[in-house]
């Protein structure tokens, strides 16, 4: 492998001098480490970072976790999106503890077959917890490897994905496999970053092959471009008295078991209300939600209305224990400005 001694040693080296200080990295407790590689999939560091302390203060023991309520875990987790990694969470949580007395699974193999655990959260935990020598390969690895080794190839292929893997599997310390993952992944964050990597800082621009020419410009690329569908979303916000009307969904899509509002067709109060006495009625401007491969367009209609037996399905809740429910951030946001308008029926 080309120069992988010199590697080795200079990240580790320059890993030690520059990390960050992250509260798991000072523990080897693979219950925190598992906890934080899934609060941070496809999260900032600093968005993460409070979840993290929220968890492990709410449930410092595998067990505290897996004997909450699912309602409790996703309350915790609103904010976060991608609500399907609070589930698996959950459910994993309960697995270890009824299945495997609440002791954590040891080896990569073992760790990669719980729900939600992918390999490379599995070479993580087993790396970081266990000392086993798996290399753990993420979007920030991909891009050090393929730069430095001037992988000219998209890394969304199966081949190319591969080739790294097995790169990064002969890259890695015999001795410190938890360092050396820890280093690539903070190296790839820190310095060799998609957009102008510091590569002034980089402790392997020696033996970077991208760095001469500056083929870190074009590298890595993706074939396949990632298609995002678009969803014009109408919630309709009933307040009847000091209570709301709340849709809590049950189906199996990315919000389940949380709670927004009944959806209707089209931005306007639906006819079978028009029997009913509305006061107040708003539209709002609408709002555009980000999902990974989903653009949501979302307009709130809010009305007062004068009886709670209407033909819309949806469960009256007293607004001040909305709080307490778990809510998508969209509807959080929303309920945020309604707060304002409302500020005496939000009190408990
Ligand atoms: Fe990345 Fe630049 Fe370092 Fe190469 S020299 S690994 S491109 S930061």
């Amino acid at each position: 492998m080309h120069q992988a001694n010199k590697i080795q040693k200079n990240i580790i080296s320059w890993y030690v001098k520059n990390k960050r200080d992250l509260p798991w990295r000072e523990t080897t407790n693979p219950y925190f480490i598992w906890l934080s590689e899934i609060l941070l999939q496809q999260t900032r560091v600093s968005q993460g970072l409070p979840f993290y302390i929220k968890f492990t203060e709410n449930f410092p023991k595998i067990e505290d976790l897996a004997n909450a309520s699912e309602e409790k875990v996703l309350r915790l987790w609103q904010g976060l999106g991608y609500y399907s990694r609070g589930r698996n969470l959950h459910f994993t949580a309960k697995i270890i503890v009824n299945d495997f007395q609440g002791v954590f699974p040891k080896s990569y193999k073992e760790i990669l077959k719980l729900k939600g655990v992918g390999h490379y959260t599995a070479a993580a935990i087993a790396s970081f917890a266990f000392k086993e020598k798996v290399a753990a390969v993420d979007g920030n690895v991909i891009r050090v490897i393929s730069r430095l080794y001037k992988i000219d190839q998209p890394v969304d292929s199966t081949q190319t994905l591969k080739q790294i893997n097995e790169i990064a599997q002969e890259l890695i310390s015999e001795k410190h496999p938890d360092l050396f993952n820890q280093a690539m992944m903070e190296l790839g964050a820190m310095v060799c970053t998609p957009k102008s990597p510091k590569c002034t800082e980089c402790p392997i621009q020696e033996v970077c092959l991208s760095y001469p020419d500056k083929a870190y410009e074009k590298i890595p690329f993706k074939a396949k471009k990632t298609k995002v569908l678009e969803r014009n979303i109408y919630y309709l916000v009933l307040k009847n008295e000091d209570s709301i009307l709340l849709n809590h969904r049950a189906d199996g899509d990315i919000w389940k078991n949380m709670y927004d509002f009944p959806e209707i067709e089209k931005p306007e109060i639906p006819d079978l209300l028009s029997s009913f006495s509305l006061e107040n009625i708003k539209i709002s401007e609408p709002i555009t939600h980000l999902l990974s491969h989903r653009k949501l367009n979302i307009q709130f209609i809010s009305a007062e209305i004068n009886t709670q037996k209407i033909p819309i399905s949806g469960i009256w809740t007293e607004l001040h224990n909305t709080d307490k429910l778990p809510k998508p951030k969209v509807i959080v946001d929303f309920l945020e400005t309604y707060k304002k308008k409302y500020p005496l029926d939000f009190k408990a």
